[in-house]
C-alpha cells in the first residue's frame, strides 16, 4: 500500500532523527569532535515537504515511464560526469583549505560512485555510472581550477542564510555542480543538499571544511559527507526516510533494494534490524551512503539507488552531463587544459546602496590564485586598496564604478563595474519614542513591515494573548514546515538621537513563547541597522531555554499572563544614529507560537510609562511553600519595574511587618520570613502602584 505523505509524518520526522542524534554523541570515533550534537545533515530539517513530494513523484513518474519502455536506464552511456565548481568561503584558517583537499573528495566522490576496485568505494553496491569533473572552463569560457575562494565570515552560517552563499558566488546550476565548503554550519551539521527541482537559487550542496575530502583539515575522514549530500542532490532520499512505513518499494527512501530502517545509525551496527516488513526480512542497510552511519561504514549505493539518480539525471539535471556542456565546461575528454591559468578577475559585494558615511566590504573572488591585487574606488575611501577585502566609505551621493586588476604568474586581468555602488542620503527618521502595541485594527501598522520571505506562514496580529490591551503579535511555528525560513518584523527607521542628552535610551519588548519538543527551538532574533537597513548586527537573540517562558506542548501554546517575559536592551552605544532600523526575526523550527507584544524604543520612563498606563495589570503573585515552617518565598511577575510594599498580617488584622522592595521586569523572588512569629494564618498584602492584592500564608507549628 502506498502511503501518501502526511502531514503529522512531516511534523514529527525531523525529530525522532534529533532525538538519535544526542545519542550518537557517544558513538563517534575518538578525536573527531563531536561539536553540537546536531544531525550530520541537515536535508530534514531544511526541505519544505510538499517541494520534496513534487519533485519525488516526478522522479518516480521518470522511473516508470523509462521502465514501461524498457529502457535499460544504466546501460546508455558509458559514463555520466558532471562538471563540478567548489566555493570556499573562508576567514583565512583551516577552512580555507588546499586545492589538494578539494583534488581528494573529487577523487572520493569517482571511487564511491564508480565503485572503484582497490578504493574504500568498492563496497557491495554497484557502479551508478556518474563520474565528477572539477571544472576546467568557468561559465564565460575561462580558464579555472575549478576553485573560488572567498573571504567572508558568512563561511559560519546558519541554514536560512542559504541565499547569501549563492549572492556570493555561484555559477550556472544546470551547468555545474555548485559545492560549498564552509568553516562552520551551526547546529552540529556538517553538511546540506539542495534535493531536485527545488528552489534553482539554492541549488548545490554544502559542507564543512573538516568533512570534505581526506587529507589536511578532514585527514582522519572519508569524504562520505559529500558523498552522502550529492545523493541527496541527485534525488536520493536517506535509507530512514519515513521509518519503516508501510511498503519498503512505493515508501520509506522510495527505492525497492534498500532495506526499510526506522532511525538513523551510527557507527556501524552490523547487525541491527529495526523493520521487519521487508521480506525477506533483512537486517538495515548500515552501510549505504545515504545513512548516518560512520564514513569508514559506508560504501554502497544499491541498483535501486542508481536507478533514481539516473531518472534524476535524465529528467531534471539532464543539461548537465550532455556532451555540449562538457566540452563548455571543460570536462569532454578531449579537452586539454594547460598547466596554470591566467588569473581571471572577479569581485562581489553583498550590499550596492549604502548611505552617505557607510562602509561596503568588497571581496575578490578572481579566479586562479592572484599573487597581486589593485582595487579602484571611483567617490571611495580609500581610494585604492591591494587587500582582498576592502572596506571602503562613500562621502558624497551618487553611482560609482569598481574596478579591480589582478596579476599571478601566468600574466594578468582585470574588471571594471560602472555604477556598481549607489550611495544616497541618510534620512532622519521618527522622533522617539516608539511604541508598537499592535491594537489597531490595520496590519502592519502603520510604518511596520512584515517580511515574509519565504511566502508562508508568518508574523500575524493575535487576540489570544497580549500584556498590554487586547492584541499582541504571533508567529505560527506549530504549523511552519518549512524548517530555517526567516519572518521579519520590520520597525520604522528611527532617530536614535532625538532624546535629552541625559536619559539612558533603551528597547523593550515583551514576549512569550513554548517548544513543542524540548529537543526542538525556533529561534527569535533582534537586530539593528544604523546604515540604511543594509547591515544588521544582532541585539538580542533567543532560542531554546532562554526563549521558552511556557510549558513544552504539542497543542498551540497560549500564554498565561504570568508567562510574558520582558527584555530590556540598551542602545546607548547606538544613540548618535540619526537614521536606524530595528527588525525582529523568526526563524523556524516548527516549535510554537511566538508572541511578541509592547515594543518600546526610549527613555527608561517611555518603557515603563508604556506598561503602566494599562488599563489591565498583569502581575501575578505566590507564595511557596505554603503551608510553610517560616520560611516561604514570595514570587512576584512585574510588567514593568517599580516599587512594591509588602506587609504581613495576622489574620485577626495584627501587623507582623511592612517593607519595601524594588521590583524588576518579569519574575521576583522576595523571600518571607516568619520563623519570629507564631503558628497560624497569616495575610500578605502586595501592594504595587494603586493595585493591591492579598494572599494567605499558613505557618505550621
Ligand atoms: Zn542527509
Amino acid at each position: 500500500m502506498m502511503r501518501t505523505w502526511k502531514f503529522q509524518r512531516t511534523k514529527i520526522f525531523p525529530r525522532a532523527i534529533i532525538l538519535l542524534c544526542a545519542f550518537m554523541l557517544y558513538c563517534i570515533p575518538p578525536g573527531i569532535p563531536a561539536e553540537d550534537g546536531g544531525p550530520p545533515c541537515a536535508f530534514d530539517q531544511i526541505h519544505d515537504q510538499a517541494a520534496l513530494q513534487a519533485a519525488q513523484l516526478r522522479i518516480q513518474d521518470a522511473i516508470q515511464a523509462r521502465k514501461a519502455q524498457k529502457d535499460a536506464l544504466l546501460d546508455e552511456h558509458e559514463s555520466y560526469t558532471i562538471p563540478v565548481v567548489v566555493h570556499i568561503l573562508h576567514e583565512g584558517g583551516d577552512e580555507n583549505i588546499s586545492d589538494d583537499q578539494v583534488h581528494s573528495q573529487i577523487r572520493i566522490l569517482n571511487e564511491d560512485f564508480g565503485r572503484l576496485p582497490g578504493t574504500p568505494g568498492a563496497g557491495e553496491g554497484v557502479d551508478s555510472k556518474l563520474r565528477f569533473c572539477l571544472a576546467r572552463l568557468d561559465p564565460q569560457g575561462r580558464c579555472t581550477d575549478g576553485i573560488v575562494r572567498i573571504r567572508t565570515a558568512l563561511s559560519d552560517h546558519q541554514t536560512f542564510q542559504r541565499p547569501q552563499l549563492g549572492a556570493l558566488s555561484f555559477w550556472e546550476p544546470t551547468r555545474y555542480l555548485n559545492i560549498y565548503v564552509v568553516g562552520r554550519i551551526a547546529g552540529g551539521v556538517s553538511g546540506y543538499a539542495s534535493f531536485p527541482d527545488g528552489p534553482p537559487e539554492e541549488d548545490g550542496i554544502v559542507v564543512e571544511h573538516n568533512h570534505f575530502g581526506n587529507v589536511g583539515s578532514a585527514e582522519g575522514r572519508m569524504g562520505r559527507t559529500t558523498t552522502h549530500e550529492v545523493g541527496h542532490w541527485l534525488g536520493l532520499f536517506h535509507t530512514f526516510h519515513n521509518g519503516c512505513g508501510d511498503d519498503p518499494c512505493t515508501d520509506g527512501d522510495f527505492v525497492c533494494d534498500t532495506p526499510p530502517a526506522s532511525a538513523p545509525h551510527s557507527g556501524c551496527p552490523w547487525l541491527v534490524n529495526s523493520c521487519h516488513n521487508d521480506e525477506p526480512d533483512t537486517r538495515d542497510q548500515v552501510e549505504n551512503y545515504m545513512d548516518y552511519t560512520s564514513d569508514v561504514c559506508r560504501n554502497v549505493f544499491t541498483a535501486g539507488q542508481a536507478e533514481r539518480m539516473h531518472a534524476t539525471i535524465k529528467e531534471i539535471r539532464s543539461v548537465i552531463w550532455s556532451d555540449a556542456n562538457l566540452q563548455a565546461s571543460g570536462c569532454d575528454e578531449d579537452y586539454t587544459p594547460p598547466d596554470d591559468c591566467v588569473v581571471a578577475a572577479d569581485f562581489v559585494a553583498l550590499h550596492r546602496e549604502i548611505c552617505i558615511g557607510n562602509s561596503i566590504e568588497f571581496m575578490d573572488r578572481s579566479l586562479n590564485k592572484a599573487t597581486r591585487r589593485l582595487w579602484t574606488f571611483e567617490g571611495g575611501d580609500p581610494a585604492s586598496s591591494e587587500e582582498s577585502n576592502p572596506e571602503v566609505s562613500y562621502a558624497a551621493a551618487g553611482k560609482y564604478s569598481v574596478t579591480l586588476r589582478v596579476w599571478n604568474a601566468e600574466g594578468g586581468d582585470s574588471i571594471s563595474r560602472s555604477d556598481y555602488i549607489t550611495v544616497q542620503p541618510p534620512g532622519t527618521g521618527a522622533a522617539l519614542p516608539f511604541n508598537a502595541h499592535f491594537e489597531a485594527d490595520e496590519f502592519p501598522p502603520a510604518g511596520i513591515e512584515i517580511n515574509n520571505l519565504d511566502g508562508g506562514i508568518s508574523w500575524e496580529r493575535d487576540s489570544l494573548a497580549a500584556v498590554s490591551g487586547r492584541y499582541s503579535l504571533r508567529i505560527n511555528n506549530l504549523v511552519n514546515t518549512n524548517f530555517g525560513s526567516v519572518d521579519e518584523v520590520l520597525l520604522p527607521f528611527l532617530d536614535l538621537s532625538s532624546i535629552p542628552a541625559d536619559c539612558t535610551l533603551s528597547l523593550g519588548f515583551h514576549w512569550a513563547y513554548a517548544r513543542s519538543d524540548p529537543n526542538f527551538s525556533d529561534e527569535l532574533l533582534v537586530l539593528l541597522s544604523t546604515d540604511c537597513g543594509n547591515t544588521f548586527t544582532r541585539l538580542f537573540y533567543g532560542a531554546g531555554n532562554s526563549l521558552a517562558t511556557g510549558p513544552t506542548q504539542e497543542t498551540p501554546y497560549i500564554p498565561k499572563d504570568e508567562e510574558w517575559r520582558s527584555a530590556r536592551i540598551d542602545l546607548q552605544e547606538h544613540r548618535s544614529a540619526r537614521y536606524a532600523r530595528i527588525k525582529f526575526v523568526n526563524v523556524t523550527d516548527g516549535g510554537n507560537n511566538l508572541y511578541l507584544d509592547d515594543i518600546a524604543i526610549g527613555t527608561s520612563a517611555d518603557l515603563t510609562v508604556d506598561v503602566r498606563n494599562e488599563s489591565r495589570g498583569h502581575f501575578n503573585v505566590a507564595i511557596a511553600p505554603n503551608p510553610s515552617g517560616g520560611d516561604a518565598a514570595l514570587s512576584i511577575f512585574a510588567p514593568a519595574a517599580g516599587q512594591a510594599t509588602i506587609s504581613v498580617f495576622h489574620i485577626l488584622g495584627r501587623k507582623e511587618s511592612r517593607h519595601n522592595v524594588v521590583l524588576q521586569v518579569g519574575r521576583n523572588s522576595i523571600p518571607l520570613r516568619l520563623t519570629h512569629v507564631p503558628a497560624g494564618t497569616y495575610v500578605v498584602e502586595i501592594q504595587v502602584e494603586s493595585q493591591t492584592m492579598t494572599r494567605r500564608l499558613v505557618k505550621l507549628p
